[in-house]
């Protein structure tokens, strides 16, 4: 990969890099047609990272679809797959972990201790070995890209970091490698994620501007499906990611709630301007 790298710097080419964990979607696609649009060559990874997993999580069940995968990309021009084995990433004697502290430990990092180091780690490393001008994450995993964000700047990766928009099912459920594993009554029934933060957007249409109150309307929404058991529901600063009372500047309403066995999250992004709010799921 370096290789690729080096050549296409020499020609002042401008490369992406998708990196995913495969079984591949839309949502991953939106991110591969940005990439596509604005850089060549583009590399997509795909790499089940079993540092981001904890030790009673999915990782041996994670859907695997390589073949599929492959063809897609295929499909989609994508210029090289870089599909490391774990054995390769992660040779007998590595030692290195890397922290993005203070941001990693709230939100999903409380409900998955060492998750966001196992993150951070595969991703310098995917940045390292595939030396991307720009890289391409999803706002669905908005604490992710912010962690992602922060660990450039202070490490001072010359990558830029672009933040592509959530894609959702046509009934709002957000595009999920995880979403397999829903039966017919949790899929339906996972529509409330979507539904609670469309019940905030209303609210906030409608003038409200206190967190304890807009949580609320969340947890009413998932309240009313016994199928779904709310992990957690906050609404924080984009920035610090620390909890806010009262809309102000940017912020995030972020969601985790498990469907059985299946763990889903989702987050609506709330934007000021000049007083008003702009609500994007
Ligand atoms: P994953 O394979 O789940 O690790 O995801 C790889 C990348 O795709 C991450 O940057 C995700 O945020 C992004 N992604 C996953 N689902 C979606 C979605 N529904 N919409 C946009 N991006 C997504």
């Amino acid at each position: 990969m370096g290789q690729v790298a080096r050549e296409a710097h020499a020609k002042d080419r401008v490369v992406g890099l998708v990196p995913t964990m495969g079984a591949l979607h839309e949502g991953h696609f939106s991110l591969i047609r940005a990439a596509k649009s604005e850089c060549s060559p583009v590399v997509v990874s795909i790499f089940v990272n079993p540092k981001q997993f904890g030790p009673s999580e999915d990782f041996h069940k994670y859907p695997r679809a390589f073949e599929a995968d492959r063809a897609a990309l295929e499909n989609l021009g994508v210029d090289y797959l870089f599909a490391p084995t774990p054995e390769e990433m992660y040779p007998r004697g590595f030692r290195t972990t890397v922290a993005v502290e203070g941001l990693s430990e709230k939100l999903e990092g409380r409900s998955r201790p060492g998750h966001f180091q196992g993150v951070t780690t595969v991703v310098i490393k995917l940045l390292e070995i595939v030396q991307p001008n720009r890289a391409y994450f999803g706002r669905k995993d908005a604490q992710q890209a912010r962690i992602i964000r922060q660990m450039t700047l202070d490490l001072n990766l010359a990558t830029q970091i672009v933040v592509r928009p959530i894609h959702r099912e046509s009934d709002g459920l957000a595009l999920s490698s995880r979403n397999v594993y829903l039966n017919a009554d949790e899929r339906r029934a996972a529509t409330a994620l979507y539904r609670s933060l469309e019940a905030t957007r209303q609210k906030i249409a409608a003038g409200e501007r206190s967190a304890v109150l807009l949580l609320e309307a969340v947890r009413h929404v998932i309240d009313s499906e016994p199928r779904v058991v709310l992990d957690y529901a906050e609404i924080a600063e984009a920035d610090t990611l620390d909890p806010v009372v009262t809309l102000r500047g940017e912020c995030l309403i972020l969601l985790a709630a498990k469907l059985g066995k299946t763990r889903l999250i989702d987050n609506a992004l709330i934007e000021e301007n000049n007083g008003s709010f702009r609500v994007t799921l």
